[in-house]
């Protein structure tokens, strides 16, 4: 059977042109000046990623997705963070371990250092009481699954802060979008700004134990790439990127913890932040993790951006 890793990017699509409520109320920068300066922090950080590779079984194996340039991006007029809408909270939901608790922990630091923008991590909430009809159990492994609509429909919408520029929940619960789906690692509305993650199967499928640097680098780049989204950023496939699809937790693996030239210059256009400092905040993360391989990347792309005439 094949496990398709959703990501919602249908939901995505379908959500764009209802979101005007959002665009028209953007705070989006001055494009001219700022995306020629933009195009020449992309030229500068292409040495440091590799062109999108497609091994079987991965997500562009199996999908067919055209990517979008930054200079698309930015004429397509993407959802943005304005001044009223600019929070990401983040929802733990369920019963978590100590090393899943610190995962997420960490990932928001992560994600405020990406983004630049407030993230705020809420408390723990318990499941609560799932109807029948949205939970179901795989009875070879007695798993528990919980459909991704209680989440999304039912507990989600009761939280949503209006300063929210998207609502994540990150559940230790294995997902599932309907019923003949095996499973899902995550769904995401546009339109309404919540989503959901779950961390059940970043774990080993076999020992369920989990890798600490392994699972806390699968929760970044799951929260930040469906953060992404909420941006109107499409999946990439032009470059081994943080925002291209994956359809399997070693296709995850194999992408860095940062976004491509491309996606990095409609971030930094999108959030209107400068990306050097941005290279500056995440060095400084992987530098506190004691990740040298990582901080050293950072480091080197920041210096590139410096060096640009
Ligand atoms: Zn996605
Ligand atoms: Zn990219």
């Amino acid at each position: 059977m094949r496990f398709l890793y959703i990501m919602a990017i249908a939901l995505f699509a379908a959500g764009c042109g209802s979101n005007s409520e959002i665009a028209s109320n953007s705070a989006a920068p001055g494009k001219d000046a700022r995306v020629e300066k933009l195009e020449r922090v992309r030229d500068s950080l292409k040495p440091f990623f590799e062109p999108m590779e497609v091994r079987d079984g991965d997500w562009l194996d199996t999908q067919k997705e055209f990517g979008e340039t930054f200079e698309e991006y930015v004429r397509s007029n993407p959802t943005l963070p304005t001044p009223k809408r600019r929070k990401i909270y983040i929802q733990p939901i369920g019963t978590f371990s100590h090393e899943q608790r610190n995962a997420i922990k960490l990932a928001a630091e992560y994600m405020k250092a990406f983004y630049d923008l407030p993230v705020e991590l809420n408390a723990d909430r318990p499941l609560g009481s799932v109807p029948r009809d949205k939970m179901r159990k795989i009875e070879y492994k007695n798993n528990l699954q919980i459909r991704t609509a209680y989440f999304l429909e039912d507990v989600l919408p009761k939280l949503l802060e209006d300063d929210a520029a998207a609502l994540i929940a990150l559940t230790n619960y294995d997902l599932y979008p309907g019923d003949t789906w095996a499973f899902v690692f995550g769904q995401a509305t546009f339109k309404d700004r919540v989503g959901v993650w779950s961390l059940y199967r970043l774990a080993d499928p076999i020992t369920r134990k989990y890798d600490p640097k392994l699972l806390l680098t699968r929760t970044i780049k799951v929260a930040t790439h469906e953060v992404g989204h909420m941006f109107s950023m499409k999946h990439c496939t032009k470059y081994e990127c943080l925002m291209a699809g994956t359809n399997h937790v070693l296709e995850t693996d194999r992408r860095p913890i940062d976004n491509c030239p491309e996606c990095t210059a409609k971030l930094s256009w999108a959030m209107n932040y400068e990306p050097l400092k941005r290279y500056e905040r995440l060095t400084e993360f992987c530098k506190k993790q004691g990740w040298l391989d990582e901080e050293k990347l950072m480091r080197d792309k920041a210096n590139a951006i410096r060096g640009i005439k």
